[in-house]
Parts: structure tokens; C-alpha cells; sequence
């Protein structure tokens, strides 16, 4: 094995337990709050404050447990067992995995060779899917608790995303305030809004991103936490030939939209200690937002409004973080296109992350580029925004700055 490159990591998961809604909420809240049923091995089904969306499984045709054991990278008993199960079955093990077992969760990254990372829910990617402003004001509150029980208290090296209303400015505020003092660096922001609440473009928003820029919360915004009902055939699920594949491509555009809203509203603009990091989605589409949004701020100038202080492009690449885990293209945003808030991600523990395989992935990611840049991209940036994560102990230093 060639040495570890020790990574922080962008992108992470915590399975939400199966009891946590029944042991802190009314029996009538609880059932409303989101969880996941398993129908057959392909189909689970999401329940949401009364609504219910079939999804499909997903499995891994990449590594199963055969391959995991030949790479010498099997950790008995841990995450990687997630593959073809619900979220909720995840946890169902005798031993429970690093989904939300926080001792086992520290034994992957070790073996992994990822120290830091932020970490956002899994089954709560759908807590904009809640009607009830009560419901969901009060269940990111037992959320954020037990992040805080779970991540916070025990170890320096996970950093817990909290939740907060997306139906409710002032309870959104009032959270962010509440879980700053818990001791919080991060909150996560649904990509899609419901459509029946103001778009992240809308001033209704200026008290958080006010807020957040005065405590220092840095927004974190995971694809694919869209409010849109994953079955309406009129809006994103595809089916028939390449229905998988496009399903994924989907995911992309919430993030890259909610990115283009605080930027063309002027949000980052006003805002300029506010930091956004966007999980999961790659990061090449910044440079090309940077540039659509430039084009349209020169060329439709006439009709722009609000005028900003610095180009879109400026604001983007300051303030705009994007983590990615796979994609070659990334580390040339960075290396080709100049976009430096390139942030690699492990996705852990879910299939389309690199649990299992990370050190592989990283070292064909980063082992030809210049070390600077492969700092930055693996540690620097999200020291940028958590310096509290701290360097791995002998895993690696910042390389001297040639700038
Ligand atoms: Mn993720």
C-alpha cells in the first residue's frame, strides 16, 4: 500500500435512529417526522408529515463485500453493509455500523484515512418535505440535540450540520442562534425549497444569511434535499432507458441553483463573511455558473437587479465551497480554471461515497498534482471554513506557501 494521504472530507452521513422521534416527541409528532419503510428489495418508502414517497434502493455495483475483502479493506461489522438496504436498515445490524455508531464511525475514517468531516443527516435530506412549521421547528430541535449528544460532545473531528426550518425565517433564526451555543460551526439548508415557501433568493431570508455571517455558521447545502415529491411524474424522477443515471444528474441542479439564488439576489454580496458549501455536487459547475451568471450580469444589465458590489463570478468563487468525491474534472476546476474552494468529499457511509475504496480514489486523484494545491483541495479548504478539525496528529503538514 503506498502512504496514506490523510483528508478532511466535505461530505458525510449520520443515520438518524429508528426511536430517536419516539423517545424526545409526542407518539403524534413522531409518526409525522420522516422515516423510511422497506416494501421489497428493491423499494422503500418515505414517509413525510403524512405524505408517502416510493423510492428504489440503491445497491453498489462497484464494491461488494468479496471486493472489499480482497482490497484488504473490509472492516467487519461497519458501514459498508448499507449496500441494497433502506437507511433505516442500516442500523439494524448486531453490531450497529459507523452509520451512527460514533466509536465504530472513528475506526472507518482511521482506516479510511479521513480525520475531519462535516456530517449531515440522511433520512433528514427530506426535512423540507414537512408541512407542520410546529413539526418541523420542534423535530430539527431534537435533531440538533442529539447531534450534539452524538458528535459534538464525543469527538473534535466530526462537525454536525444542523437542521433548521425552511417554513419559518424566525424559527430558522432562532435555531441557528440556539445551536451556535451548542457549540454548531455548520447548518444545512434544503437545496429546493416546497413551492409554497419563499425561494432562497427572497429578502424573507436576510435575517439568517444576517445571522449566519454575524455568528460565523458556515451554510451547507447537500444535494439532492430537494422538497419535491420524488414520485410526481411531472417533476424529477425518471424512468425507462437511462432513468438511473439522469435520476443522479438531477440531483446536481438543486445545489447549483440555490448557489446561483444567494448570489444573484445579492445575499453573498451583502454578506461577505457568509460562506456556502455545496456537498456531493462536483465542483466544475462553478466556473461555469461563474461564467453564465457574469454573461447574463453584463449582457442583461439593464434588467439586473439588485447591481452588486463585485462580478457574480468574484462572489462565487470567494464565498462558494463545493465538495465532490470522484469526478477528475474537479481537481481541474481548480488546477485549470482557478476555482481554489475545491474540497474533496467521502460521502460516508452512503454508496455513491468512497467507503471502502477512499485511499484508492485519493490517491488517483492527487498524487500527480502539485502539493499545494493537493492540500488545499484535501485539507486546506476545509480547514478554511472548520479550523477547529485541527491537522491529522503525524498524518501530514501544510505545505510550505509559495504565495
Ligand atoms: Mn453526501
Amino acid at each position: 500500500m503506498p502512504d496514506k494521504i490523510w483528508v478532511h472530507s466535505g461530505d458525510a452521513h449520520v443515520l438518524e435512529p429508528a426511536d430517536l422521534w419516539h423517545e424526545r416527541m409526542t407518539a403524534e409528532m413522531a409518526e409525522r417526522m420522516p422515516r423510511s419503510e422497506k416494501v421489497d428489495e428493491h423499494t422503500e418508502v418515505l414517509h413525510v408529515d403524512g405524505r408517502s414517497f416510493e423510492r428504489k434502493i440503491g445497491r453498489n455495483p462497484v464494491m461488494t463485500e468479496d471486493d472489499l475483502r480482497a482490497a484488504g479493506a473490509l472492516v467487519e461489522g461497519s458501514a459498508h453493509r448499507q449496500v441494497g438496504m433502506t437507511f433505516t436498515e442500516m442500523g439494524g445490524f448486531g453490531r450497529p455500523p459507523g452509520a451512527w455508531d460514533v466509536e465504530l464511525r472513528l475506526r472507518d475514517l482511521d482506516h479510511e484515512g479521513i480525520w475531519g468531516e462535516i456530517v449531515y443527516p440522511s433520512i433528514g435530506l427530506w426535512n423540507g418535505l414537512i408541512k407542520d412549521p410546529v413539526l418541523y421547528r420542534d423535530g430539527v430541535q431534537v435533531m440538533n440535540d442529539w447531534l450534539k449528544e452524538t458528535f459534538i460532545d464525543i469527538t473534535p473531528r466530526s462537525i454536525p450540520a444542523a437542521e433548521v426550518s425552511s417554513r419559518s425565517v424566525d424559527d430558522a433564526v432562532a435555531e441557528m442562534n440556539r445551536v451556535a451555543g451548542l457549540g454548531f460551526q455548520a447548518v444545512s439548508l434544503p437545496a429546493t425549497l416546497d413551492a409554497d415557501v419563499p425561494n432562497w433568493n427572497h429578502d424573507a431570508w436576510e435575517p439568517l444569511w444576517a445571522t449566519a455571517e454575524e455568528i460565523g455558521m458556515v451554510l451547507a447545502v447537500h444535494i439532492g434535499s430537494d422538497a419535491q415529491d420524488p414520485t410526481n411524474p411531472a417533476g424529477v424522477s425518471y424512468r425507462g432507458p437511462g432513468g438511473a443515471v439522469l435520476n443522479w444528474v438531477e440531483t446536481a441542479f438543486g445545489g447549483q441553483r440555490a448557489t446561483a439564488m444567494l448570489v444573484a439576489s445579492g445575499a453573498l454580496d451583502r454578506h461577505p463573511g457568509l460562506r456556502v458549501l455545496v456537498s456531493e455536487g462536483g465542483a466544475t459547475w462553478v466556473p461555469f455558473m461563474a461564467d453564465r451568471m457574469d454573461e447574463a450580469y453584463r449582457q442583461h444589465g439593464v434588467y439586473v437587479r439588485p447591481k452588486l458590489s463585485r462580478l457574480p463570478s468574484e462572489i462565487i468563487y470567494d464565498q462558494v465551497y463545493a465538495s465532490f468525491q470522484h469526478d477528475r474534472s474537479a481537481v481541474q476546476a481548480y488546477l485549470a480554471m482557478g476555482y481554489r474552494k475545491v474540497m474533496w468529499g467521502s460521502d460516508y457511509p452512503h454508496i455513491e461515497g468512497t467507503f471502502g475504496h477512499t485511499q484508492h480514489i485519493v490517491h488517483e486523484l492527487f498524487d500527480d498534482i502539485d502539493e499545494s494545491a493537493r492540500y488545499q483541495m484535501t485539507r486546506g479548504n476545509f480547514l478554511e471554513l472548520f479550523p477547529t478539525v485541527g491537522e491529522p496528529p503525524g498524518g501530514g503538514r501544510r505545505p510550505a506557501q509559495d504565495d
